[in-house]
This record gives C-alpha cells, structure tokens and sequence, in this order.
C-alpha cells in the first residue's frame, strides 16, 4: 500500500481563494483588513516565515505592517508596540512571531494582545473558548490540520488520534479541537511527549497520528499502524551540502517509510505549512468582519 499525499498547497489555495472574497466584500464595506507582524531578532526561519505572511496578504488584498526589531528589545518596548497595534483601527489581526529572544516574557506579550485581533488563537481568552467549542479566532496550525483532513474526508469522529507533542502552539490546541463534541472532532485523542514511555506502542494505536515534534524522522514506518492517516506538522532544517541554500526541510515523520505504509500523508514542505498561513489569513479576515460589524 501505498499512501495519498495530502496536498496542503491545494487545499490552503482554495481556502485563500474565498478569503479573498471576504476581502472583497469587507473592501465594499469600506474596511480593509489589516495585519501586523512583530519580528524581534534576525532568527531566518522566523523571517522566511514572516516574509511568507506579508506576501500572502499581499496576494488576498490585505494590509500588512512588518515591524522588525532587534534581539535586543526590551520586554517594555515591544509592549508598547503591541499597545500602539491594539489601538491602531487599521490593525484587525496582531501577531508577535516566537521564538522570542530569552529577556521577554512570551506569555506576558501575548496577555496585552487584544483578544479580539488575537489572529494566532494564543490569547488565554481564545484558548478558554476552544477548549468549550466556542472558538471564533482558532489557532491557525490546528485548525488547519482539520481543514486538511475536513478535506480529504478523513473524518477523526470515533477514531484514536495519537499527537505526539504538547506545546501550546499545536499539541495541546490540536488535541482539545479533536476532541469536541463537534463535526470533524469527536475522536479518542492520546497525548505522548518526550516523557511518554513506549512511544512506538503508543503510535501503533492510531488511526491518525499527528507528529508535532520538533524533531527529524521521530515517528517511522514501524510505529504506524498499516493504513494510519500521518498528518506531519514539523518543519526540521537538516544540512545538506548539495543544496544551494545548504539545508532541506523535513518533518518529525520519515516520509518514505511511512508513505509506503500509511493510508495519507502530509509531505514537508507543502503539507501544514501552507494552510498555518492560510488559517491566518481567514482569522484576519474574522476579525475584520467582527470589527466591521460592531461599528455598523
Ligand atoms: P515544541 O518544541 O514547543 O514542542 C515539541 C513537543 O514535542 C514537546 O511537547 C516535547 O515534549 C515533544 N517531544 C520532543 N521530543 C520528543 C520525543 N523524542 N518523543 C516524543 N515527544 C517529544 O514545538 P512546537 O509544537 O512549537 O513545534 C513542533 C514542530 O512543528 C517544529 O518542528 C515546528 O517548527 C513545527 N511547526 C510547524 C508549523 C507549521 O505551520 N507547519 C507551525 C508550528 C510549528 P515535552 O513537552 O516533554 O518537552
């Protein structure tokens, strides 16, 4: 057997393609939706990703500020740039991209968002309504990886999900959003990490694994139960001298292996990735809507 890759390009494509009609109709409405990312240091990962962001909104017709600032940021400083976002009416989304440089307090940063332009989903306030099924702004990495599944018809109702990870960026929102009693949800979610004993047992459980480790090929074609769907988050710069920029990208997941065993797989790159930007996106655009509907 052999698995269906799952195309994140193609589906991110098609959800960006509706964003930008909700621009467009905002844009008749007289708001054009606004996004503003905070970049503090010059790690290049964050900076591709930053870069990939602005160029989306350029793409869908949405504003978009970049402030760039150095390592050496004060934790007040970029409190008061976040401050001055909260009140700019231009700004409709707000994200602070991390990793942040160790003299600032992530969690404090992410307290002075103001839940409403919260497009990252990270705000306490946003995590509360997730974890009741009440989210509005979801955070985008998740709710991306259901979209993908949502479109490919892999319903996870009923199912064992193993996530191998639990940060609050995706491990834990992915899992609470699995669990729901909810369309696209209601699974048997198992949570492993880097205390978890007998990862390989653990992973043989699912019908769908998740990997979101941060780590090259940690989940093989051995741990995967035959016909498991194996959705890849990671993103591992691994050095290869032959390439011009002297790294490739890979997942948590050892593709070939694991291709020839699983039933669908996300590739890196072309399988989260582009719908974690695609999910920005339509938070932004939610949270033009909303702004636009208070103020009618
Ligand atoms: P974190 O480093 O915050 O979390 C990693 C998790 O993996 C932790 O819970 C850790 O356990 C667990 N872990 C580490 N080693 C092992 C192991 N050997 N066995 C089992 N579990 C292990 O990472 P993130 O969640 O932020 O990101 C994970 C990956 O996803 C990264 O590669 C990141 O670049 C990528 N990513 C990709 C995105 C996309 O859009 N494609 C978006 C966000 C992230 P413990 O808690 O015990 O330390």
């Amino acid at each position: 057997m052999t698995a269906q890759i799952i195309d994140g390009k193609l589906v991110a494509g098609e959800i960006k393609a509706k964003v930008k009609e909700r621009v467009e109709a905002l844009k008749a409405r007289g708001v054009t939706p606004g996004l503003a990312a905070v970049l503090v240091g010059d790690d290049p990962a964050s900076a591709t990703y930053v870069s990939s962001k602005a160029k989306a909104c350029e793409q869908l017709g949405i504003y978009s500020e970049v402030i760039r600032k150095p390592a050496t940021t004060a934790q007040s400083e970029l409190v008061d740039i976040v401050r001055s976002l909260n009140a700019n009416p231009k700004i409709h989304g707000i994200l602070v991209q991390s990793p942040l440089p160790k003299q600032i307090d992530e969690m404090a940063v992410t307290l002075i968002i103001d839940p409403r332009k919260d497009v990252d989903g990270f705000h306490p306030h946003n995590v509360g309504l997730m974890l009741m099924g009440r989210g509005h702004l979801l955070p985008c990495t998740p709710h991306g990886i259901i979209k993908l599944m949502e479109y490919y018809k892999i319903d996870p109702s009923g199912k064992e999900v193993v996530v191998v990870g639990r940060s609050n960026i995706v491990g834990k929102p992915v899992a609470a959003l699995l669990m729901q009693k909810a369309p696209m949800a209601n699974a048997t979610v198992t949570v492993a990490h880097s205390q978890s004993r007998n990862l390989a047992e653990i992973v043989r459980r699912a019908d769908i694994v998740i990997a979101a480790i941060g780590r090259p090929r940690t989940i093989t074609a051995e741990m995967i139960k035959p016909g498991a769907v194996v959705i890849d988050v990671g993103v591992n710069r691994v050095e290869e001298s032959t390439s011009t920029k002297g790294y490739r990208l890979v997942g948590d997941v050892d593709f070939a292996g694991c291709f020839e065993k699983a039933s669908y797989i996300t590739p890196v790159p072309g399988g989260v990735g582009p719908m974690t930007i695609a999910m920005l996106m339509s938070n932004t655009v939610s949270a033009a809507e909303e702004f636009a509907q208070n103020r009618s």
